[in-house]
């Protein structure tokens, strides 16, 4: 697959039945890269051919394939801790297993990441989740390095400070951070471009997202469209600029009316293009 230009616009997308069908929508933005979501219902291995053959025909490029998982819920506070990525016991052998297929597919498509939501990593480096959530990230970053991919770890559930904790109890080298500001918001898990800085050398890929805090009493918060909510977009551009970052400034928008979400999408591109160009990025 081809390159990206450094800080490049992209966009997660996610896979639906058909995969040229899917590369259009994202061609129809104007743009060439993104990340690749794969949804559960999607039969990695009957669909892996049909995707190979469509991205040989276009000159998209895929920087990462997205874990979501069967029964995950982002309604509230509460559902994320009872059904997001791995904190539960009872959804962790089948996610282990999921992880492990979109891996084969993305190395069968030649992509060379996976991410996910890992769910909450507590404080706590004594607590049994700590080390149950620590060996299994061990084994999915084992398993991806077998097909030379890094494991992307989504931020936000929890500070950056825990989170670089974690990324050194882990010990693997292809362990990586997608950091995503808006998480940070969202979860009211600290100061985004504090946070940016702090896990700066760990940062493989970013996420392009707005949200605003909790409020009084909840807590999560809701997403906004790029540049409504409370991400300091260029404090953000100027951090990454800072750090020589150059990857994909990959936009997310999980907005339920399809219409709106292009309209959003599509508003986003011409925000993060006019920042960039008055940055001189
Ligand atoms: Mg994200």
């Amino acid at each position: 697959m081809a390159s990206v230009e450094p800080l490049e616009i992209g966009l997660v997308f996610w896979a639906e039945e058909s995969a040229t069908k899917t590369l259009q929508y994202l061609s129809g933005f104007g743009l060439r890269a993104g990340q690749l979501g794969v949804p559960p219902g999607l039969n990695c291995a009957e669909k892996v051919d049909e995707w190979r053959k469509a991205l040989q025909a276009t000159p998209v490029t895929v920087t990462s394939v997205v874990c979501c998982y069967e029964g995950e819920d982002y309604e509230n506070i509460e559902r994320v801790h009872e059904t997001v990525g791995f904190t539960v016991p009872k959804y962790r052998a089948e996610r282990i297993a999921r992880t492990k297929e979109i891996s084969k597919f993305g190395s069968e498509l030649g992509v060379s990441a996976v991410s996910c939501h890992i769910g909450f990593i507590p404080a706590a480096r004594q607590s049994a989740l700590y080390t149950e959530l620590r060996d299994l990230t061990r084994e999915l970053c084992d398993a991806c390095a077998a097909y030379r991919q890094d494991f992307v770890l989504e931020t936000g559930q929890e500070s950056a400070e825990v989170l670089l904790g974690f990324i050194g109890d882990v010990e693997r080298t292809n362990l990586k951070i997608n950091f995503d500001p808006a998480n940070m918001i969202l979860y009211g898990s600290g100061d985004p471009i504090a946070a940016l800085a702090l896990l700066a050398d760990h940062v493989l890929s970013v996420h392009c997202k707005d949200g605003l805090a909790p409020a009084p009493g909840l807590g999560l918060g809701r997403e906004a469209a790029l540049g409504d909510g409370e991400v300091d977009f260029r404090a953000f551009l100027a951090q990454l600029k800072k750090m020589n970052f150059k990857g994909l400034l990959t936009i997310e928008r999980e907005e339920p009316d399809p219409q709106t979400k292009i309209a959003d999408v599509r508003n986003a591109i011409a925000r993060l293009t006019a920042w960039k160009a008055e940055m001189g990025m």
